[in-house]
């Protein structure tokens, strides 16, 4: 099923990403996390696309594996460094797989690294993703992308990629909610009117969270970062307090009417369960009523 037609009959979805293995690893811990996941009824479940295309082939394996276990399935694909050759072959794959949504990224560039003609940023994959009939989705920043001048610049390129054809967004893990409210009302002061997944992370290890707050340039509250301080050698005890935080932050974007929570699950099905078991009444009742106004952030 398309995202796009989830997104039309609910107020609000719960999805999860997970990573597939590399190309050489076996496939089987990746489908046993993605059936862990899929006992949780998602809404979908979206599968990462390794840097330069690395995880290729595991990435369409993974995604039709989920759509086997009769979950949607969000595929990642980008195309920095890649021929359109490569892509349409991908495309192909995908399609093959039964997978009909389909994040379209640019993917990072390695130092150094030039973008193919044709296929510079992400607004060049999407509408070849919409002509061949997926669902698209896009990445968006609410604390803006570590390349742009300046946030306004970045918003403007968001619109390009949305008019290129994204049937919703799916933001950048952040900690501070308010980054994503602001962020949402400059986006819609620009016409930007598509659903927006707010992505987040379960601060759960504290290598894990450096590792991911030099990847993003995310800022951390100091609510957040006394937890990492206090509970950095107790590995158990900080997944707690990161899933509590966690939890904390989805029921106050639920509260503000967000449209989707999209969990990073790094691939720890329990840590996913921890947290659906803890707002399972909470995303009942926001779905409960539909039809009517969605509140201020429901695009
Ligand atoms: P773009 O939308 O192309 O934007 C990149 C930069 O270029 C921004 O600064 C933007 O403002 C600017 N820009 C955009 N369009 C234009 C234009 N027309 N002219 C001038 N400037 C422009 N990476 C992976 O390798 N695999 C994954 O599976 C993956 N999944 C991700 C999922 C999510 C939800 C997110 C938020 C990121 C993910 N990434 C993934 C990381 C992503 O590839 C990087 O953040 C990358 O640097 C940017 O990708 P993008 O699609 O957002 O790029």
């Amino acid at each position: 099923m398309k995202i796009s037609g989830i997104l039309a009959q609910k107020n609000l979805t719960v999805s999860f990403e997970i990573f597939p293995p590399k190309a050489h690893l076996s496939m089987t811990p990746a489908i046993e996390t993605a059936r862990s996941l899929s006992r949780l009824n998602p809404d979908f479940i979206s599968v990462t696309y390794g840097a330069g295309g690395s995880t290729r082939a595991h990435t369409a394996e993974v995604a039709s594996r989920i759509e086997g276990m009769n979950i949607p399935a969000l595929a990642h694909l980008t195309c920095v460094g890649a021929s359109r050759e490569e892509i349409l072959s991908v495309i192909g794959d995908l399609k093959k797989a039964g997978v009909e949504n389909v994040l379209a990224l640019r993917g990072d560039l390695l130092p150094g690294q030039k973008t193919i003609p044709g296929f510079s940023h992400a607004s060049d994959l999407a509408p070849l993703l919409r002509a061949e009939g997926f669902c698209v989705g896009g990445a968006c920043y609410p604390e803006g992308h570590p390349e742009s001048r300046n946030r306004d610049e970045d918003i403007e390129n968001l619109r390009q990629k949305v008019d290129g054809g994204c049937d919703f967004l799916t933001t950048q893990m952040f900690f501070d909610n308010d980054m994503l409210y602001s962020f949402l009302y400059r986006m819609q002061s620009k016409g930007i009117r598509v659903p927006v997944l707010a992505g987040i992370m379960p601060v759960t290890s504290a290598a894990q969270c450096q590792r991911m707050i030099a990847l993003s340039n995310a800022y951390m509250p100091r609510k957040l970062m006394m937890i990492i301080d206090r509970f950095q050698d107790s590995p158990e005890a900080l997944a707690q307090a990161g899933i509590a935080y966690a939890i904390d932050q989805i029921i106050d974007l639920i509260s503000n009417g967000v449209r989707g929570i999209h969990i990073y699950t790094m691939n720890k099905s329990s840590h996913a369960e921890m947290i659906t078991a803890a707002i399972s009444s909470i995303i009942e009742a926001a779905n409960a009523k539909t039809g009517g106004p969605r509140g201020i952030y429901g695009c």
